[in-house]
């Protein structure tokens, strides 16, 4: 039985690759859920799938759906910010068969699998790698009653030791994983991205991973692995004959790395006339004018970059590979392509200053994008940054609940985590008292009316999270 548990103090989570965190306005489906109950199903093994964050359901159903189907495993995933909310899927597991294991998924603490398991007592399995590889192993290991010190990228409990087994192999063939099993949802209604507009809706993932080496990623360094842009299309066509689906998020941490798999999966968009509106995250530096215009013409409405600073001493400091000019361009490119920008930044790398904070303020008055989002730096276990915080200090590194960009635990040599909460308010407050912004994505809407559903609602979720929540849990 696959748990996608309930949302946290009300708020929606997004329990994704790299992506753990709660979001306010958006309600994703369970991806990776839905991918191990296909990997799961290939092995003959009987899926069912409770998704209680979507369908906001609360612990009780579990409980009646532990009942009903009585499952062996249940798995289910976990974020460091909603720990223990989250983990207490496990106890209501036991409490409700006692012989039921339990087996929880997260990237962002897979360093720490020691603390884990020690902080979450009935938890039976900790999957720490790609659970692509590692949960089908892990359940044929526990179906065939096989040693289970043969199963990598997990951690257990063996008595009252806690075992870290070796590492996982990485998922090698994207291709050769089964369409995720979108069956399982009994609908795809309650789902959308940032704003409730152009459902049908899903994320979808075309490649996994990325290369680079920016100091604050949790998938830095990690080897990128696409679908083909064959597989790709076998899946949209999948989810528009099935769901007739019409807008879908690109989730790949850098959708553009291989330009030509992009120009593929774009012909083939439009000779298949899918139809579909698609969003997506790149790199600034791995897109043109050219390339833009025919991800345009295939449907892409919407694009978002990690441009993270206005200042090049930050993004150099913090191994982004990225010039400040190319972060311009790029965003200029998607305008005249008539691509929505979405540039995401992070105050607080390493060498912030209250200059450098000026700098990324006046990189967005004068880029401006359609939209931005402002994290302040969370030093996220296993990342360099983790390292260069807490690695040859003697500072006990804080307790990873409290990891989430919207709240500093840490400064840097000028600024105090105060002055980085604040300067995230005066950020917001650059892009959202700015007329000429308002002004411009007036413009927008005026050229692209489709678009006026999504903007109407896009506005009071902005305003929303500015004057109501104080843009906590919120982007
Ligand atoms: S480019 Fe993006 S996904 Fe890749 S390491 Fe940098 S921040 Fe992470």
């Amino acid at each position: 039985m696959l748990v996608n548990p309930p949302r946290y103090e009300g708020i929606p989570v997004i329990r994704e690759e790299r992506c753990e965190i709660t979001e306010r306005y958006s309600i994703l489906e369970p991806y990776s859920l839905l991918q191990m109950g296909a990997l799961l199903r290939s092995q003959d093994h009987e899926v069912k799938l409770l998704d209680m964050n979507g369908f906001d359901l609360d612990w009780k159903e579990l409980e009646l759906s532990l009942l009903g189907f009585r499952p062996d495993v249940v798995l289910f995933r976990f974020t460091p910010t909603t720990f223990d909310h989250d983990i207490r899927t496990t106890s209501i597991v036991k409490a409700t068969l006692a012989d039921a294991i339990t087996v929880g998924v997260c990237w962002t603490l897979r360093t720490l699998p020691k603390e884990v398991l020690s902080q979450a007592p009935d938890l039976d399995f900790y999957v720490q790698q790609e659970y692509e590889v590692v949960v089908p192993d892990l359940v044929h290991a526990l179906y065939e009653g096989k040693g289970l010190e043969m199963v990598a990228g997990i951690a257990y409990r063996d008595g009252s030791e806690i075992r870290v087994n070796q590492a996982a192999t990485p998922l090698k063939d994207y291709d050769s994983l089964p369409i995720p099993a979108f069956d399982l949802l009994p609908t795809l209604d309650p789902y959308f991205v940032t704003a409730p507009s152009g459902k049908p809706y899903t994320i979808l993932y075309t490649s996994k991973g990325c290369p680079f080496k920016c100091s604050f990623c949790t998938v830095a360094g990690t080897k990128w692995r696409p679908k083909s842009a064959e597989k790709t299309i076998e899946e949209l066509l999948y989810l528009k004959k099935n769901y007739s689906i019409r807008t879908v998020s690109f989730f790949d941490e850098t959708f553009t790395m291989d330009r030509k798999r992009v120009e593929r999966l774009c012909d083939a968009m439009v000779s298949e006339n899918l139809d579909i509106r698609w969003y997506c995250n790149t790199r600034a530096h791995l897109v043109d004018l050219d390339l833009l215009k025919r991800m345009r013409k295939a449907g892409c409405r919407g694009i978002s970059y990690g441009i993270e600073s206005g200042s090049q001493k930050i993004l150099d400091q913090a191994d982004k590979c990225l010039t400040v000019e190319q972060g311009r361009n790029a965003i200029d490119w998607a305008r005249q392509a008539r691509i929505k920008t979405f540039a995401s930044f992070i105050l607080g790398l390493p060498g912030e200053t209250w200059d450098t904070i000026e700098e990324t303020i006046s990189f967005i008055n004068q880029t401006m994008p359609n939209s931005a989002e402002f994290n302040v730096a969370v030093p996220y276990p296993g990342t360099r940054l983790y390292e260069m915080v807490y690695g040859d200090k003697n500072v006990a590194a804080v307790d990873f609940r409290s990891l989430y960009q919207d709240d500093a635990v840490v400064g840097t040599d000028a600024l105090t985590p105060q002055d980085l909460n604040r300067a995230r308010d005066m950020a917001y407050r650059s892009l959202y008292f700015n007329p000429r912004w308002w002004w411009r994505n007036l413009g927008h809407v005026i050229h692209e009316p489709e678009d006026l559903d999504l903007a109407t609602r896009y506005v009071i979720k902005a305003l929303r999270n500015y004057l109501v929540y104080g843009m906590k849990h919120a982007h």
